[in-house]
């Protein structure tokens, strides 16, 4: 039987709707995301669709995550659009918490993850960032109970450290993540990527044809260091603020100095003109 998508706003509401699913014994996957839902985002929740049989898909921008310089204010917000495209999408729970439902006044939590979290990659210039989102992912883990949960390759640092934290806290799911979705052209779908004027985002798929580029030859054995150098030569040509571009490695995110150090991650973020971008790459 079709079911239609419900939007909880409150704890109450979030809790009547899964406990329902849980009386018919379905499993459940949890989709957190910030809205402004793309192709990437919607990929997530048909892959929960084939792990669980009830899909709740959070949207919650959190200012946890923000530093008061960052975007929060301007970071888009198409709640409607979003709410039509996981209707079509056939998700099953929109879990939609306003900002004084997940932070009501009094509350002093933070978790502040180490490990991953402190790999000297994001964290090095957004030094909040885990912070929060380990404490609001670990929010909506216990709020919504599920046995599984999505997150995208696309931001590679965030998806070790939510791992680490859920193993860590004991929390009785796996955490899954799924391969980046990409434009054509190669550009990561982001929903930042809005910001980017038209001459920005034609040049804005140099990112992946850079870390390709970079793969291919770390492949070759050609010197690490030397590969990463001139990557970021590339790019600064180009008209991008490197951030950074490094090679990790793919679990633990330690630094590598070659291919025996193994599995290897390529991990670059660049601001173009005032967007931020990052992207990541198996070697
Ligand atoms: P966000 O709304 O940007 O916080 O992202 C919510 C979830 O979607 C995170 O797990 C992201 O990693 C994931 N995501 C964002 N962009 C992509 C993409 N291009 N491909 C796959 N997953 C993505």
């Amino acid at each position: 039987m079709p079911t239609r998508l419900t939007i909880a706003r409150n704890l109450r509401s979030l809790r009547t709707a899964v406990a329902a699913f849980r009386k018919k014994r379905e499993t459940v996957a949890l989709v957190p995301t910030m809205g402004a839902l793309h192709r990437g985002h919607l990929t997530l929740v048909k892959e929960a669709q084939r792990r669980a049989d009830r899909v709740v898909v959070s949207i919650f921008v959190n200012p946890a995550q923000f530093a008061p310089h960052e975007d929060f204010g301007s970071y888009p917000r198409t709640f409607d659009t979003d709410v039509a495209a996981l209707t079509e999408a056939k998700a099953d729970l929109v879990w939609a918490p306003t900002a004084q439902v997940m932070y009501p006044d009094g509350f002093a939590l933070k978790i502040e993850p180490a490990g991953a979290a402190k790999a000297g990659l994001e964290d090095k210039f957004r030094p909040h960032f885990f912070g929060g989102v380990a404490t609001v992912v670990a929010k909506l883990f216990l709020q919504v109970t599920p046995d599984v949960a999505l997150f995208g390759q696309k931001d590679y640092q965030q998806l070790r450290v939510v791992t680490q934290m859920a193993s860590d806290l004991d929390l009785p799911l796996k955490v899954v993540g799924i391969p980046t979705v990409r434009e054509r052209d190669g550009l990561a779908l982001s929903s930042r990527n809005a910001y980017l004027s038209a001459e920005e985002r034609s040049r804005a798929p140099m990112l992946a044809r850079v870390l390709n580029a970079c793969a291919g030859r770390i492949n070759r054995r050609e010197p690490v260091e030397m590969v990463l150098e001139e990557g970021v030569t590339e790019l600064t040509q180009a008209g991008f603020a490197v951030d950074y571009l490094e090679a990790r490695h793919a679990l633990t995110l330690a630094p590598v100095a070659s291919l025996k150090d193994g599995p290897i991650r390529l991990l670059v973020a660049a601001k173009l003109g005032k967007t931020r971008l990052i992207d990541n790459l198996a070697v």
